[in-house]
């Protein structure tokens, strides 16, 4: 029978970050099982690429700039370009309360170290982005190093690090249950290529981690939730280091990718089957709505409706990542739940849960907010409302 020190579920960026600082850290034999056939064909390979330290909540605005560290440190340290661009990230108020929200945020952000977000006046938007019709805009705010990443970058960054490292990534191989041993063990990982004995498990199946600990008997709190990309046809108006535009007022947000517009709105998806990743032409037509009345310039262009994607979300009941040892389990860890933010936050969480796995806690960051058991305990994070 196979073995490993580590068995992590899913070869996506999070389990490919966890891997490779499980690894670095010198941990025993690390094993990936991935059931696709190749790393990034669940929600890593669909993200837009956004990275923002902008954040409402302080530990994930902590989460970013760790991650924003080790950005700037990826190419020296792993050999690969992660496409980390300080491009901005512009959120417009269309009124009072909103701008008073951002404000407020803004303050949080300071506290945690986050000193360049600022706030913008109309002018100022215009002057950060002259494409975007500012009438019934009453401000903003803008972080001049929030900006752009290439999830597929980090992706292939950490899956070639730690395959240098000796872990070994199984492709085409689903974790099917577990062996438990009747003291909240995992004694054995049973997969569709034979069970696997391990020192400890490591959740990290991203929209499919609920199902995934449901045979380890635990009730995961995160769900799919489908997120739509409307992609415009090859589009020179609008310059490639246009910041990440985002209206408050409903989520609709923009940017360019490759020479195209990507247009994205948030929707409240009413889909039968929760992991349905198809693209709706009723949604198509009320984003590319709001596009044109937003940014008049768009009406030059049409959408591509060939590259239009959705993908999945990893929702947690309060947006924030789950990130521990599993609530009653010995040797069952989580790195889950990040909430649409899981590529930006890859490199943080990878170091952090290798800490809490090897050393008992994280000493990088205080990861308390993000315990797993915070749910049971009645104790979640205020749920961001718009950032
Ligand atoms: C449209 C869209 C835009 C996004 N934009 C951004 C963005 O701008 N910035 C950002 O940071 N994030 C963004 N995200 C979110 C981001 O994609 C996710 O947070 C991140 O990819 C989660 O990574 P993961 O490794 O946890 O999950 P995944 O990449 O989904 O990896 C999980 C892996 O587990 C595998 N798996 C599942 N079950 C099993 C099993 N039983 N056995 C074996 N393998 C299994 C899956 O096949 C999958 O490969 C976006 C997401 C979408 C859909």
């Amino acid at each position: 029978m196979r073995s490993a020190e580590v068995v992590v579920i899913g070869a996506g960026v999070i389990g490919a970050s966890v891997a490779y600082h499980l690894a670095r850290r010198g941990c025993g034999p690390v094993m990936v099982v991935e059931r696709s056939r190749s790393s990034g064909e669940g929600s890593t390979g669909r993200a837009t690429g956004g990275f923002r330290a902008q954040f409402g909540s302080e530990i994930n605005v902590r989460l970013s700039l760790l991650s924003r560290e080790k950005l700037w440190r990826f190419e020296e340290e792993l050999g690969a370009d992660p496409g980390y661009r300080p491009c901005g990230y512009l959120f417009l108020a269309g009124d009072g309360a909103q701008l008073g929200a951002l404000l407020r945020a803004q303050g949080v952000q300071r506290e945690a170290g986050l000193e360049e977000a600022r706030e913008v006046t109309p002018s100022g938007i215009e002057e950060i982005n002259p494409a975007i019709r500012t009438g019934g805009l009453v401000g903003g705010v803008f972080c001049p190093t929030d900006g752009f990443i290439r999830p597929m970058g980090i992706l292939g960054g950490y899956v070639e690090g730690a395959g240098r490292l000796g872990v070994r990534f199984e492709y085409g191989v689903e974790c099917t249950g577990f062996e438990l041993d009747g003291s909240g063990r995992i004694a054995a990982v049973r997969t569709s290529g034979g069970d696997v004995v391990c020192g400890s498990v490591v959740n990290a199946a991203g929209a499919w981690a609920a199902p995934v600990a449901r045979e380890a008997g635990l009730d995961l709190p995160v769900e799919p939730l489908r997120r739509q990309a409307a992609v415009t046809h090859p589009f020179e108006l609008l310059p490639e280091d246009m910041p990440m535009t985002i209206f408050v007022e409903d989520g609709f947000h923009l940017r360019v990718r490759d020479g195209r517009v990507l247009l994205l709105w948030p929707d409240e998806p009413a889909v039968a089957d929760p992991f349905d990743q198809s693209v709706e032409d009723s949604w198509l037509g009320t984003v590319v709505g709001m596009a044109r009345e937003r940014v008049p310039c768009l009406s030059q262009t049409s959408i591509d409706r060939e590259r239009c994607w959705a993908g999945l979300y990893e929702m947690s009941p309060d947006g924030h990542a789950l990130l521990g040892k599993a609530p009653g389990m010995e040797n069952f860890y989580l790195a889950n739940g990040s909430s649409g933010h899981g590529v930006m936050h890859a490199p943080a969480l990878g170091q952090l849960l290798a800490e809490i796995l090897l050393d008992g806690a994280a000493h990088t960051l205080d990861v308390h907010a993000l315990r797993p058991s915070r749910f049971a305990e009645d104790e979640p994070n205020l749920t961001p409302t718009l950032l």
